[in-house]
């Protein structure tokens, strides 16, 4: 059952099929970030690396 607090960045058009059903159970070895979130409390991100040479991250912090 996947968590509403953990969302999933993933690589677009990648190679691999990421899992994101879980918390951070991928093969790619995904990171777990904290958000906050915009109702209040607190979040997860998993951000997904790609496996084909990228390494791609989504936005860069609250600014
Ligand atoms: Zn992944």
């Amino acid at each position: 059952m996947a968590d509403p607090n953990t969302m999933h960045v993933t690589p677009i058009n990648d190679l691999i099929e990421h899992d994101t059903s879980g918390d951070s159970d991928c093969v790619c070895g995904p990171r777990t970030r904290p958000v906050e979130k915009n109702g209040g409390g607190m979040g997860w991100v998993v951000v997904h690396n790609s496996l084909d040479g990228r390494e791609r991250y989504e936005g860069g912090g609250p600014s």
